[in-house]
């Protein structure tokens, strides 16, 4: 399995692709997923990473998905995880689980504080921010590849806009390998930021997170739990197709090639996809841009 790679492996001049999938909840949910990771697998991306439910809500699901990935599917594979709830040897025990299915990279999480509470606890002998999980990592765990969560618009619970800025930098600086960032729909913020880590000594690869709407209702439900602004004309397309879906994710498809297309343009180079487990918008924006991606392989 020489191709399983820790993430300071693959990043490089190159343009890079990479894709995020979820545990499903349901039997045919499961069955779409593996669809999409077979059907994504084929392009030959960078890699895929795999989310954590809230709180560790789950985790078993987690690790199998991530295990499919890597053991079946055979591509690099990051799994998240957060401290939600999990003291230092609990961490170290899902660390060991990780690793004891070839998993080499994780992306190294807080979370969110869990329902019904206000704000986020340290766990009795845990974390209380990501940036000690990360050092955590690092020292238990050196071969492990590391990436961390990027706020390009600020993380939405802290107001002081520069102080979270240099809680991300310190992040990365405790021994991340790379960013990947929050979904964003305005590229301003997305260079605006990318220029601000350059300039704070940041040299690890910034990864994009682009997330291609499908429908009105979940592209309201992402603005507001991102925090994400949204331009002008996104907004009013998601107005226009609120009871149309075709056309809504077709403009969805067609605003996020030009997305990335502008950010290539600016000198981006690493793009991962929020996916929802489906892969045709996917699809649809990497053949619409198929020369900016030599390295993927298109049926
Ligand atoms: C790419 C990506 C993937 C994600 N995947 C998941 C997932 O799979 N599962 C899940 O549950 N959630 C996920 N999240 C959401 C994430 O858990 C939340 O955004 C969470 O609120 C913060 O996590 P963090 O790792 O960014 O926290 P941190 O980097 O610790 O930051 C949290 C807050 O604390 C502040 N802060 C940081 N360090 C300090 C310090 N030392 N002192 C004081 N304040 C500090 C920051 O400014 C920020 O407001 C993801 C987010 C992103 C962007």
């Amino acid at each position: 399995m020489t191709h399983l790679k820790r993430i300071s492996e693959i990043f490089g001049k190159n343009n890079h692709v990479s894709f995020e999938v979820f545990p499903p909840k349901t039997a045919q949910g499961l069955r779409q997923i593996y669809q999409t990771i077979a059907r994504l697998s084929r392009l030959n991306p960078d890699f895929f990473s795999v989310t954590y439910g809230a709180g560790g809500s789950t985790a078993e699901k987690s690790l199998e998905i991530a295990s499919a990935i890597t053991n079946l599917a055979q591509v690099t594979c990051v799994a998240h995880f957060t401290c939600v709830g999990m003291d230092q040897d609990q961490v170290l025990e899902l660390l060991n689980k990780l690793e004891g299915q070839g998993i080499q990279n994780v992306l190294a999480l807080r979370g969110d504080p869990p329902q019904g509470q206000e704000k986020f606890e340290r766990p009795r002998n845990g974390f209380g921010y990501a940036n000690e999980l990360v050092a955590y990592i690092r020292r238990k765990k050196p071969e492990l590849g590391i990436l961390v969560a990027g706020n390009p618009e600020g993380h939405m619970e802290n107001p002081d806009k520069n102080n979270d800025f240099q809680r991300q930098v310190t992040k990365v600086q405790a021994g991340a390998d790379g960013i990947v960032t929050q979904a964003f729909f305005d590229n301003h913020y997305l260079l605006t930021y990318r220029d601000k880590l350059i300039q704070a000594g940041v040299t690890q690869p910034l990864i994009c997170g682009i997330f291609p709407l499908s429908n009105a209702k979940q592209a309201k439900r992402i603005f507001e739990l991102s925090g994400s602004s949204s331009p002008r004309d996104l907004l009013e397309k998601i107005e226009k197709y609120q009871n149309d879906p075709l056309s809504m994710e077709k403009a969805g498809t067609e605003f996020a090639t030009r997305q990335v297309e502008e950010l290539l343009n600016a000198g981006v180079n690493a793009f991962h996809f929020y996916t929802m487990n489906r892969s045709k918008q996917t699809l649809d924006i990497l053949n619409n841009l198929q020369t900016h991606f030599p390295r993927l392989q298109f049926d």
